[in-house]
């Protein structure tokens, strides 16, 4: 059963500047694509505390693939291929096919005006410089920073620029379709109420946490519009649905009327 953890990686999100969309969307992505996730983190741009990230995920048995976002940009605070080297006990090499296609980028910027010179600068450069042995680069159609995908301790890690558009085009035109197939997708089904009264629903919820821990089961309550809303997820889509008219057929019983599914 393959299983995801996230690593986002920057100041600015542990800082409370920027909210980590990246994290969210690429979460939506894998449950649908079954590969759900374990855990999400945000960690700052700092080489150690990336090193021990990266550590403590290739250390838990349960996660088969790591997607980590964030720090490949060209300035100095960009540091995630550094310390990923580190964390990997690999070398930092230059990526040749990178790097000519940074040129070939600043080149085009250049030449439509964009750019100054047509000199790769050490920022650009920077953005070629990677752990060596990847087991695949990805080219990155939207912008410069290139992705890559490693294997270390049966894992696989993903590492995606930060920019969301960037993160999103990779994702989506090169990295689900080479390497998220196959996966199964849990079920995922919903009973909504209005004004219905989360406490009142606890018995049945602890029952059948113990009775069915095969799906699992959640509350969320939305205080603004008053609805609740109890999710449903779950391997085997028979289950679900046998949990689903359980809540359905309890709840009444507790005086609420589920809204038609
Ligand atoms: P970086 O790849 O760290 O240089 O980030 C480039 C840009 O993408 C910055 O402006 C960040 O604020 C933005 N960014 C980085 N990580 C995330 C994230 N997890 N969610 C949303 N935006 C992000
Ligand atoms: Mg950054």
């Amino acid at each position: 059963m393959p299983t995801s953890s996230i690593v986002a990686i920057g100041d600015e999100l542990v800082g409370g500047f920027t909210l980590d969309t990246n994290s969210h969307w690429i979460a939506e992505r894998l449950r649908i694509l079954g590969y759900p996730v374990k855990r999400v983190s945000q960690i700052r741009d700092r080489p150690r505390e990336i090193v021990d990230q990266v550590h403590r995920e290739l250390a838990d048995a349960e996660v088969t693939d790591i997607f980590m976002s964030g720090g490949l940009g060209p300035t100095p605070d960009d540091r995630t291929f550094a310390a990923l080297a580190d964390a990997l006990d690999k070398e930092l090499v230059i990526w040749e096919e990178t790097r000519a296609r940074i040129e070939r980028r600043v080149q085009r910027m250049h030449a439509m005006g964009l750019l100054e010179s047509p000199e790769l600068t050490e920022g650009n450069l920077r953005m070629a410089r990677i752990p060596s042995g990847p087991a695949h680069i990805f080219k990155n159609r939207v912008g410069m920073a290139p992705g890559a995908v490693y294997e270390a301790s049966g894992k696989r890690i993903f590492v995606l620029p930060g920019v969301p558009m960037e993160m999103k085009g990779i994702f989506t035109e090169e990295l689900e379709p080479q390497f998220l197939g196959g996966g199964s997708a849990a079920t995922v089904r919903e009973v909504r109420f209005s004004f219905a009264v989360e406490a009142k629903f606890y018995p049945l919820m602890r029952e059948l946490e113990e009775t069915s821990p095969d799906v699992s089961v959640g509350s969320y309550p939305n205080f603004e519009t008053k609805e609740l809303v109890i999710r449903c997820v779950g391997l085997d889509p028979k289950r679900v649905e046998e949990i689903l008219d359980v809540i359905r057929k309890r709840s009444r019983e507790l005086g609420f009327t589920p809204q038609p599914a």
